[in-house]
């Protein structure tokens, strides 16, 4: 299985070297020049099979001959292995044909556990043998930063960097962060919102000679890596509601576009999708993007859910290079004017896009009414995000088609918002409920490229 970048002069790499480099050299994403096929009667077997059965025969294709059957079924069982629920991505029915997908079992509270656990064993695994190591550098709307440290504390190979927007996440995810004593992991504060993390973490990857000093190794959400462990849910969940018998919809509570891109790429693989619906909250870009507005910046008003408080969505550039047919030229004109602050999308290009994708925006008092809404009606306490989720997928719902919204948090780990909207404080579960009375490490850092590369290097433990 070979990786090519949607800009396309970055040298092909198989999965271990896109794994380990994240972003490509030309700084595109990396993506697989063929997707493997699942057959109808592949996808009728997954049914029945524990979820890490599912994930070893939905991921084994694109992985190659990187790891032997035997390391990979290895790594995927420890990955999943400190969740705090048998079925990991749990299926709960809150209305007729609505479901709400569970993803916050994992040990930091949300979805983005999947994808980092499981890599951090592939990183353990591959730089062990190698001998290897190297430096991982994060920027985090709050979420990706706990699992990445989380994932990777006291690892030997690794140092890890996470970046996040000083005073914009919440405190869980903030003491999640802060409160690891490993000396190998490291939070950053920084003065700016997140797309400024966003930004100075591209900046350090396209700067070759940072990046080949410090063995700079990106995690965020672009690693196809991680993208590739999220499309492993959609088909557990799918085949529990009848696929590929019957289509599913799925409704996803959307920042980054990595999570709903992997639903796409379920799709691709031969999984029946009804339709892909993205849910934003105030900060729209995309919901304006795909109902033909053209894909043009604002600016990035903070909401009660932060984690997907993005106006630059680093993802969909993987699902404009598809819809541009795969043309890297094409992309690349784009992502030119994307830095003049947007781009129109072509007329062809729109049609394969919304081909797959529905969208909606949820305003912030609608996502608290959700919340108060959804606890009456179903008894479900829902946190901000899945909120979001829940009051686009109530409007786009087809009757026939099942719909699966992903609830993309615990609501324990943004207590104030739930608490505002329902009454309830959500009470951590009991393994992190000493969270608020650990000691914290965190160094505060300025929106500065030289400064913050001058950090890490003074840092790096080899
Ligand atoms: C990261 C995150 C999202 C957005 O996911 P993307 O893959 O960036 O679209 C939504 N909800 C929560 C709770 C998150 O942590």
């Amino acid at each position: 299985m070979r990786y090519i970048s949607t800009r396309g002069t970055a040298p092909v790499l198989n999965f271990e070297e896109a794994m380990l480099t994240g972003l490509a050299r030309d700084g595109g994403l990396y993506v697989p020049e063929t997707i493997p096929q699942m057959s109808a009667t592949e996808i009728a077997a997954l049914e029945g099979l524990s979820y890490e059965a599912t994930a070893y025969r939905v991921m084994r294709p694109f992985v190659g001959d990187v790891f032997t059957d035997d390391e990979f079924e290895d790594i995927i069982g420890r990955a999943y292995a400190g969740f705090g629920h048998a079925a990991r991505a749990p299926l709960k029915q809150l209305d007729q044909g609505h479901f709400l997908l569970e993803l916050f079992h994992g040990p930091t509270l949300a979805f983005k556990d999947f994808a980092m656990q499981l890599i951090g064993q592939m990183f353990q695994t591959a730089l062990g043998r190698k001998g290897e190591r190297v430096t991982i550098v994060g920027a985090t709307s709050g979420d990706t930063g706990s699992a990445a440290i989380e994932a990777f504390r006291g690892l030997d190979n690794v140092d890890v960097f996470i970046m996040y927007p000083h005073g914009r996440i919440s405190e869980v995810q903030r003491r999640q962060m802060t409160t690891p004593q490993e000396s190998n992991v490291h939070a950053l504060a920084m003065d700016g919102d997140f797309d400024a993390c966003q930004a100075r973490l591209k900046d350090m990857f396209n700067d070759f000679e940072f990046r080949d000093g410090v063995r700079l190794a990106g995690v965020n959400s672009i690693n196809w890596g991680r993208v590739l462990a999220q499309v492993v849910y959609y088909f557990s969940s799918a085949v529990a509601l009848g696929a590929p018998h019957r289509p599913i919809s799925f409704t996803v509570p959307t920042g980054n576009f990595g999570d709903i891109f992997a639903g796409y790429i379920a799709k691709q693989m031969g999984l029946p999708i009804g339709r892909l619906v993205v849910a934003t909250n105030q900060n729209d870009i995309l919901h304006r993007c795909l109902s033909g507005h053209g894909y043009h910046k604002g600016e990035t008003v903070p909401s009660i859910s932060p984690s997907m408080d993005i106006q630059v969505s680093s993802n969909f550039e993987r699902a404009l290079f598809d819809a541009y047919d795969r043309e890297a030229a094409a992309v690349v004109q784009l992502m030119n004017e994307l830095k003049e602050g947007g781009f129109d999308v072509s007329q062809g290009a729109m049609q394969v896009l919304q081909s797959h994708y529905s969208s909606g925006r949820v305003s912030e008092a609608e996502t608290s009414a959700t919340i108060t809404s959804e606890l009456k009606a179903s008894g479900e306490l829902l946190c901000p995000h899945s909120a979001v989720g829940v009051r686009v997928a109530q409007a786009q719902r087809e009757t026939g088609t099942p719909m699966i919204t992903l609830a993309t948090a615990h609501p324990a780990k943004f207590p104030d918002a739930v608490e505002q909207a329902s009454g309830i404080r959500p009470p951590l579960p009991p393994r992190m409920a000493d969270l608020y009375e650990r000691s914290e490490r965190v160094s505060r850092v300025p929106d500065d490229l030289e400064a913050l590369k001058g950090f890490i290097r003074e840092n790096i433990s080899a």
